[in-house]
């Protein structure tokens, strides 16, 4: 297994539960890919961005059990949305069925004009109406931004509402998604099920919760190595032979599963293999979207809600690490020694996100940090009064794979041409966007394979939450699947 991501590690605990021994090799000193945490020279450990999921994320769950992690999120049952004239608009519940048990929330969604609120309303009744089909219909080959159009959203629909869901969930502005992901994100979050919509958090850094996927493999036989860069993949008649180590060393076994970025892959194969398979080149395709994380520590309280969402701001999220459990962990030496204040103190920690941030790479760290804070002030009053202490910049330029109109296309299967060598990753061909539950799928649909190959037909991969009896009667009238 090459690569210590959630694909590499679901995989890993998978196959180990399924009686392989699997032995991991990750370049970095910690597990978790692009969803862990580190610790800073003052001694905090922080996560290197906010990450969470969503009651429709059945897989990630699946693997936080195994992991022995599933205690360690928190999930809350209420969004709160703030926009620039400081209206707060709660997404929440009511006691109606799916799909209609967020509609009293829409209605008084009151960022939009009720004109505006209507055609939502009557948008998410036509997803309703498509059910989880994924093809067919007006969806075919649209942007999102088109689809939206045509089913006669006002711009300020567009922005205020569909926009503030969907940039963030999906990392890419609307007119560069494929109208079938946004969709989706609908369809198995707010229409489907009361629990789509319920956002899970870590209450620990993000690096906490592999601490069981070592024990899983390693009980097991296994073996995770941190620190350990593979640099090839030597092929001998059409089958993996070796990989090569960064120091030159070359390691064999049965199996190769590949769960690293999808540039990273390319890496590794020889350039001939690339060139021959269509599945390896198409990669170049696909392209990718950023997102910066901002990290701001304040010498008081300026926030109560665990987390807020803007509506009409570059900052698209506000969490309260202090809140919410997961913010300024320091050790007994550095706590003394650093110069935030820990959440006991008074002070707080707060991250800020911003998906699809291609305005932001462009510009310095200062600049960022200066916009964001004077967004905190207006949409937090307290912030005039506090001090920053301390703030931190994470620009990720290749955060997720883009998904734009046909980027399916370009998603190789997990079982590759070549015999023993399997593929892992958010981007591989899963069906959901990149996250979380995007990687944790693949690393399960690549277990899956490699049980198969080995004659064992066992199905990993756990089913969406059920869709609900209305939801059901919804879909069934659809004409488009
Ligand atoms: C800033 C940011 C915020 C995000 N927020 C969310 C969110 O809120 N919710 C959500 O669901 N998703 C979110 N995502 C997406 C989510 O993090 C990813 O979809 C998921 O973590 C991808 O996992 P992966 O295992 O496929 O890839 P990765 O996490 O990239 O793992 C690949 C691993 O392979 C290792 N590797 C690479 N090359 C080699 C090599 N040659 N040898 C050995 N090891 C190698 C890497 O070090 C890495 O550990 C976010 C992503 C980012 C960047």
């Amino acid at each position: 297994m090459i690569g210590g991501g959630l694909a590499g590690l679901s995989s890993a605990v998978a196959l180990a539960e399924a009686g392989f021994r699997v032995r991991l090799l990750e370049q970095r000193p910690f597990l978790g890919g692009r969803a862990s945490s580190y610790t800073l020279p003052s001694g905090e450990h922080i996560d290197n961005c906010q990450h969470v999921t969503l009651g429709c994320c059945t897989n990630l769950s699946d693997f936080y059990r195994r992991a022995g992690a599933e205690g360690l999120i928190k999930f809350y049952d209420e969004l709160t949305f703030v926009d620039r004239e400081g209206r707060r608009s709660i997404m929440k519940a009511s006691a109606l069925p799916a799909p209609i048990h967020l509609a009293p929330s829409l209605a008084l969604y009151s960022s939009v004009a009720w004109n505006g609120r209507q055609r939502i309303g009557r948008a998410m009744l036509a997803i309703a109406r498509r059910g989880g089909c994924n093809s067919g219909g007006d969806a075919d080959g649209a942007s999102m931004l088109e689809w939206l159009r045509l089913h006669g959203q006002t711009e300020e629909a567009i922005e205020r509402f569909w926009s503030v869901v969907l940039v963030s969930a999906l990392d890419e502005n609307l007119a560069r998604t494929d109208a079938r992901y946004g969709l989706d994100v609908f369809w198995k979050a707010f229409l489907s099920n009361r629990a789509g919509y319920l956002i899970g958090i870590p209450t620990v850094p993000l690096g906490t919760l592999y601490g069981g996927c070592r024990a899983a493999v390693e009980s097991r036989g296994g073996e995770v190595v941190l620190r350990a860069p593979v640099r090839a993949l030597r092929l001998r008649d059409n089958c993996v032979a070796a990989i090569e180590t960064a120091d030159g060393r070359e390691e064999s076994a049965d199996l190769y599963v590949a769960a690293v970025p999808h540039d990273a892959l390319l890496d590794l194969l020889p350039p001939s293999l690339i060139e021959r398979e269509p599945s390896f080149s198409n990669l170049r395709r696909l392209r990718v979207s950023p997102i910066t994380g901002v990290h701001f520590w304040f010498d008081r309280e300026i926030m109560s809600e665990p987390f807020l969402t803007l509506v009409d701001r570059t900052t698209q999220w506000i969490f309260n690490k202090s809140k919410l459990g997961a913010g300024h962990f320091l050790s007994a030496a550095s706590s003394t020694a650093s110069s935030g204040p820990s959440s006991g103190d008074g002070g707080q920690y707060l991250q800020l996100v911003i998906s699809a941030s291609y305005d932001l790479l462009i510009r310095s760290r200062q600049e960022i940090v200066d916009l964001c804070l004077r967004e905190l002030r207006e949409v937090l009053p307290e912030t005039r009064a506090a001090n920053l202490l301390k703030a931190t910049v994470i620009k990720e330029p290749a955060a997720t794979f883009s998904p734009e109109p046909g980027a399916d296309r370009w998603r190789p299967a997990q079982r590759t041409k070549v015999p023993n060598l399997f593929l892992a990753g958010d981007w591989t061909a899963t069906g959901w966007p990149a996250t979380m539950e995007g990687a944790v799928r693949s690393g399960y649909m690549a277990a899956e394979e490699i049980l198969a190959a080995a004659g064992v037909s066992r199905r990993l991969v756990k089913p969406d939450l059920p869709v609900e009896a209305l939801a059901r009667r919804f879909a069934a009238e659809s004409k488009a699947c």
